[in-house]
């Protein structure tokens, strides 16, 4: 078989049990993935093990490359949005079959622009406001530990939020104004603990997906998470419980946008996170979609 580079978090999964998924190859950590793939040469399969945050320094390898690589993903993070997106197991042995014999899907990739830094490529979600407090308050310890709970401890922390001004061009529209506690732009649809976030985002739709959450308290946010998840589950696959869940959206507490591009303004700096890592403030961010720009086996 041709080759397989893996690239991985070593603070994930241990260089032995990667070993003994993939004996033939020789594994690069994470942060030295330049480096490590220029000296393994050539490969036909790239297989990541780590979190959504190892994935992501991968892909941002493929994209600055114009690479089109297959890759395998062994989700071993907190939140494996993509991967649980995408159906990937989250048994190690499981996926490491999949990551070389799965079926090839292409899938789309999301491109943030802030400032002048060079653009950050992302599969999953990118998020201003309490989203983004959440995870730069997140207990890293306490993240290994116990898991996606540990996002909800990071939110009461980050506490007292506040509501933040956005102005959110969609594509060629006007601007829209919004009053919000969190904004979140995704390219996927689905957080850990199977909130359906987006429902209707697909990875593959060369769409990027917005949801607009204004809720005004912590016991609003919670209340808002409990909507999604129940009324998305069950009400949504009716058109009826769609036009019934619009109409009693309770002070406009959750609103969904979709688009190609999606340009983000703010009066004041808010906090980006991309992808569950914190990016920094920023007053204006620009995302755009890459259609089916990566190729994973799945
Ligand atoms: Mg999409």
């Amino acid at each position: 078989m041709s080759q397989v580079a893996v690239v991985y978090n070593p603070k994930k999964i241990s260089l032995e049990k990667l070993t003994s998924l993939f004996p033939e190859s020789k594994p690069v950590i994470a942060k030295d993935v330049r480096k490590g793939l220029v000296e393994l040469g050539d490969f036909s399969r790239l297989v990541v093990a780590g979190g959504d945050g190892t994935l992501r320094i991968v892909v941002q390898y493929l994209m600055e490359n114009h690479l089109k690589t297959p890759i395998g993903i062994i989700p071993v993070g907190t939140g494996n949005i993509l991967a649980r997106n995408l159906g990937i197991s989250l048994d190690m042995d499981q996926a490491a079959k999949t990551a070389i014999d799965g079926n090839l899907k292409q899938i789309d990739i999301g491109k943030a622009k802030v400032r002048s830094r060079s653009p950050i490529f992302f599969t999953g979600i990118a998020g201003l406001g309490l989203d983004a407090k959440i995870m730069e308050k997140t207990d890293n310890r306490l993240k290994k530990r116990i898991g996606w709970v540990a996002y909800i401890e990071g939110g009461i922390r980050a506490l007292p939020a506040r509501f933040q001004k956005f102005n959110i061009t969609v594509d060629n529209q006007q601007p829209r104004r919004v009053k919000v506690l969190t904004l979140m732009i995704a390219n996927t649809g689905t957080l850990p603990g199977r909130v359906e976030l987006i429902p209707d985002a697909e990875v593959d739709d060369g769409n990027l997906d917005v949801a607009v959450m204004g809720p005004r308290w912590i016991w609003n946010w919670i209340d808002v998470l409990g909507r999604i998840t129940w009324q998305n589950r069950f009400v949504r696959p009716l058109v009826l419980g769609r036009k019934l869940m619009d109409a009693t959206a309770d002070l406009k507490s959750l609103e969904y946008l979709r688009g190609r591009k999606i340009k983000v303004e703010s009066e004041s700096e808010s906090t980006l996170q991309i992808d569950g890592d914190p990016i920094g403030p920023v007053k204006e961010v620009s995302l755009e979609v890459i259609p089916k720009a990566l190729v994973v086996s799945c």
